[in-house]
């Protein structure tokens, strides 16, 4: 059709229904098929577990958004994750980014290690760590990036990292959920699986929780299909349908929001209240040229360092109004929270421990003036 994002996010996996004509794909709720014969499948699909119409066009969608040749939908961004994961084998290692959502670390370290499978954190942006880990006794077989990194933006350049990856022979996995693939495209960067909680950018209205998964491997794609449906850990047709409708204004969300982002960032960064502001679209960011090289845009996510620790950061989190004080992030509404001691709870104490006085804002479509204008408030009502 076109490789252009914008046109896809609209149109990929949404052919006009040949029968009705409708233009947007049904929500089909039929958990089983009628065979004509044994194994006389009509549309290839049998049973709602290993398919289904409306999951297929998603999955469809996201294979076309991220230049995938394979797309696999899953109930949860940590049910794709999971699903990842099962290609590993007890013994296997995995190297895992050592700023990542406090959730994927919890079921490497508390799930998996349980299984024999180690995980070691380590910055990824220091290559030539990353070559000494995959060149040690022991090397991993799987590397997980998370680029722009939660909570802390880092960001890791995909292509270099691949490549050391792929000749120690490990795969790459990238979680795209900040970025998605209208910012950035990790499989033509190099790496083998990108992954999704479509829950965030993707769903984009805070109202459908979603993994998804993309490779151009037809081998990858096979394992991952069968763990999909062996595992069963699959979404329904509604938050597929649900998905879909937040992609088709992704292109739109993420243009708005990344353009207010950066002009909050900048105005953190002249705030005599503040650190340290962390957003990959600033001057300063350690990785100013790889965002640019990497990225199409900085993203609508940014945390930034409150002087007065943590108790400055949970008065200033309760004192916003637009910014509604929640976990997750992606959608429409502004939100802000405390990661130390909301979403990266689950890392207090380990490598992975977050600062205590972040703050971290998803920024939304609303009016930039509205949400700068909150922001001030919050600094005067938590000022100690
Ligand atoms: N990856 C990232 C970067 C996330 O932020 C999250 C959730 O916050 C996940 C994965 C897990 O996704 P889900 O909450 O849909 O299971």
């Amino acid at each position: 059709m076109t490789d252009r994002i914008e046109t896809l996010a609209v149109h990929a996996g949404a052919e006009p229904d040949p029968h009705t004509g409708a233009v947007v794909p049904a929500i089909q709720m039929s958990t089983t098929f009628k065979q004509d014969g044994v194994g006389g499948l009509r549309g290839g699909f049998e049973y709602g577990r290993s398919g289904n119409p409306t999951r297929l066009a998603l999955e469809d969608a996201i294979a076309a958004l991220e230049g995938a040749t394979h797309g696999l939908a899953y109930a949860s961004g940590l049910a794709a994750t999971q699903n990842v994961l099962y290609l590993l084998e007890p013994g296997d290692r995995l190297l895992m980014s050592d700023d990542v959502y406090g959730g994927t670390w919890r079921l490497a370290d508390k799930v998996w290690r349980r299984y024999g499978i180690e995980t070691d954190t380590i910055d990824l942006r220091d290559e030539r760590a990353v070559a000494a880990a995959l060149a040690g006794d022991r090397p991993p077989s799987m590397v997980w990036i998370e680029t722009p990194s939660n909570p802390l933006l880092k960001v890791i350049d995909i292509a270099a990292i691949g490549r050391i990856a792929a000749d120690a022979g490990a795969l790459t996995v990238v979680d795209n959920t900040f970025a998605t693939p209208y910012l950035q495209r990790p499989l033509e960067l190099g790496a083998d699986l990108v992954l999704h909680s479509a829950t965030k950018y993707l769903g984009g209205h805070s109202d459908v929780i979603g993994g998804l998964v993309a490779t151009r491997s037809d081998e990858l794609a096979e394992q991952l299909r069968f763990h999909q449906n062996a595992a069963g850990a699959v979404p329904s047709p509604f938050d597929c349908f649900l998905v879909l409708r937040g992609i088709r204004t992704l292109a739109v969300r993420m243009d708005r929001a990344s353009a207010s982002a950066a002009a909050l960032a900048k105005w953190l960064t002249e705030r005599s209240e503040v650190s340290a502001v962390h957003y990959p679209g600033l001057p300063d960011h350690p990785a100013r040229e790889l965002v640019e090289r990497q990225m199409r845009l900085p993203g609508a996510m940014l945390s930034f360092e409150l002087h007065g620790g943590e108790a400055r950061a949970r008065a200033f989190a309760a004192a916003t109004r637009l910014f509604t004080l929640a976990e997750s992030l992606g959608a429409v509404e502004s939100l802000i929270e405390v990661p130390a001691p909301m979403t990266h709870a689950s890392v207090a104490g380990s490598a992975l421990a977050v600062p205590p006085s972040l703050v971290r804002l998803s920024v939304g479509i609303e009016a930039l003036e509205d949400l700068r204008r909150d922001l001030e408030a919050a600094f005067d009502a938590s000022a100690p």
